[in-house]
């Protein structure tokens, strides 16, 4: 049997991180396998699920631009993407092909790992942001208690259809209403671009957050966002997003290589590491 081999699907796809962690963990655990860069243009990509099964691939990530011909290609899906209507991580299995959302367990595991106890009394949280990855922090924080949820947008809309999906406790705001939000609420977390290398900064008044308040900026790169900084030095717990990008990598290494992996200072650092290198 040829060694199996998973990929991240995406145009263009050069920037993504996900070889690093994944053959990170091929190595740490001494399998053989290989995991790398599919750039798969849009008007190929049907047909690119459609030949899956005799691609070679056990699996594979799915990102920007094609994770809506994703959810619309696999054969059955995990409750957690069918909710969320989307999904990241696809692998076969008995010649069908199964997809997952990640992203919520990314992010859950990368808060239970940097700020224990974060969740022992929920109350209200803001998020900053209503696009995908909004999308999944919202149903991560209603499994684990929190509300009200304001979800603070700078296209209404888009605000609008989370609460539309999710339910009353999901308020739809924006950004002028943000003052009067951030004093009640136990958590604050960024969704949004905003912040990120080549992006507007965000400017957050964290003078306004209660002392107990735990902020998360979901950017990664750069890894300390003015957010979080600001957050450090008004004496708030703060959590980096490079953390969740590692954790929501784990159930995909599982599904295609039969291992679970874990999630390591060392793997930190070796993507860190790329980070640097811009
Ligand atoms: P998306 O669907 O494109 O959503 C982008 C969000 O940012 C929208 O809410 C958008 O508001 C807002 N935004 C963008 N530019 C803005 C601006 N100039 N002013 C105000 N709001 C602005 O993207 P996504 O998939 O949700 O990803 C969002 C961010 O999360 C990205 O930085 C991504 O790298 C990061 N992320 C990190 C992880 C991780 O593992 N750490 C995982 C997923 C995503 P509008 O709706 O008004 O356009």
């Amino acid at each position: 049997m040829s060694e199996p081999k998973a990929c991240v699907i995406g145009w263009p796809i050069k920037h993504s991180r996900s070889p690093v962690i994944h053959r990170f963990w091929l190595n740490a655990l001494g399998i053989a396998g290989d995991y790398v860069l599919q750039p798969v243009e849009p008007d190929t990509v049907k047909a690119f699920f459609a030949g899956f099964r005799d691609s070679g691939y056990v699996g594979c990530n799915v990102t920007v631009p094609h994770k809506e011909a994703a959810f619309a290609a696999v054969d059955e899906m995990e409750p957690v993407a069918e909710t969320l209507g989307a999904l990241n991580t696809i692998w076969l299995e008995g010649g069908r092909l199964v997809g997952a959302s990640t992203d919520s367990f990314g992010f859950l595991a990368n808060l239970d790992g940097a700020a224990a106890g974060w969740h022992a009394d929920p109350g209200a949280a803001v998020v900053l942001g209503a696009g995908g990855a909004a999308r999944a922090i919202a149903w991560a924080l209603l499994s684990r208690g929190f509300a009200p949820i304001h979800v603070v947008n700078r296209t209404p809309a888009r605000a609008k259809a989370l609460a539309e999906r999710f339910g009353p406790s999901i308020r739809p705001a924006g950004w002028p209403d943000l003052p009067t939000l951030l004093p009640s609420a136990r958590l604050l977390v960024n969704t949004t671009s905003l912040g990120m290398e080549g992006q507007p900064d965000l400017r957050v008044d964290v003078g306004a957050l209660g002392d107990h308040a735990l902020v998360n900026d979901l950017v990664y790169s750069p890894l300390e966002t003015t957010l979080l900084a600001n957050a450090r030095s008004r004496g708030l717990a703060a959590v980096d997003g490079l953390g969740m990008l590692l954790h929501q990598a784990v159930p995909g290494f599982e599904h295609w290589f039969g291992t679970r992996p874990e999630v390591t200072p060392e793997l930190r650092a070796a993507v860190l590491a790329t980070l640097d290198d811009g």
